[in-house]
């Protein structure tokens, strides 16, 4: 068994801002790993939730490395779209998970939805869920929410993803124009981690 201190972890994911956001919130004395360290693709996600597919996740990296495994699943949901793109949010972006084609789409479907729509206030929400799988006997979950709308263009440049066009409630600028080290302090990512934080 290792120390508390010197555990060794990998993070469930494939994207690159993913990676960075938890590696930041993990302990500084965690040797860290990611997918690419063992050569890992990503599993097929089939699940029905952003738990489900945690779990998938956080099941396969940790039995594929012989880790303890930290995965995440998320995505946006907007309300007037029957919360899509939720489970599918990195699938519209295409196979080259373009997140400017992902942009493109909700633009497209909010349009064919509602032509007023940027005159209105567009109800969404980033939702993320947090599975450790290796650890405990029973996988742990998490759940984050954080709640605000979507702008009616894009802007910023900072994040990854949907980042451009989330603005947080309580806030007048999107995820994009933030600096990093603000966003990674109030969402969802952050909000699951926060609860399960008692592990590390
Ligand atoms: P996953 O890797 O299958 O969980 O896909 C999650 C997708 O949701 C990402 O590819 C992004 O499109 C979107 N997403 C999740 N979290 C964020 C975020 O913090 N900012 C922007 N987009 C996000």
């Amino acid at each position: 068994m290792y120390k508390k201190k010197n555990r060794e972890i990998i993070i469930g994911s494939n994207n690159a801002g993913k990676i960075k956001e938890i590696r930041d919130l993990l302990p500084k004395t965690y040797k860290i790993f990611s997918p690419k360290d063992f050569k890992l693709n990503s599993p097929k996600e089939n699940g029905k939730s952003f738990v489900q597919n945690s779990l998938i996740k956080a099941e396969y990296y940790s039995k594929q490395s012989g880790k303890i495994c930290i995965a995440d699943d998320s995505g946006l949901e907007i309300d007037i779209l029957g919360k899509a793109p939720g489970i599918f949010s990195a699938r519209w972006g295409g196979q080259k998970g373009n997140f400017n084609v992902a942009i493109k789409k909700v633009f497209k479907e909010l349009n064919k939805k509602d032509k007023k729509w940027k005159e209105k206030k567009i109800v969404a929400r980033f939702v993320c869920a947090l599975t450790i799988y290796g650890f405990k006997k029973k996988p742990i979950h998490s759940l984050g929410i954080i709640r605000g709308m979507i702008s009616n263009k894009k802007k910023g440049k900072n994040g990854f993803g949907y980042d451009p066009i989330f603005i947080p409630n309580g806030s007048e600028q999107t995820f994009g124009q933030m600096k990093p080290s603000i966003k990674y302090k109030i969402d969802h990512r952050f909000i699951a981690f926060k609860k399960i934080k008692k592990f590390f």
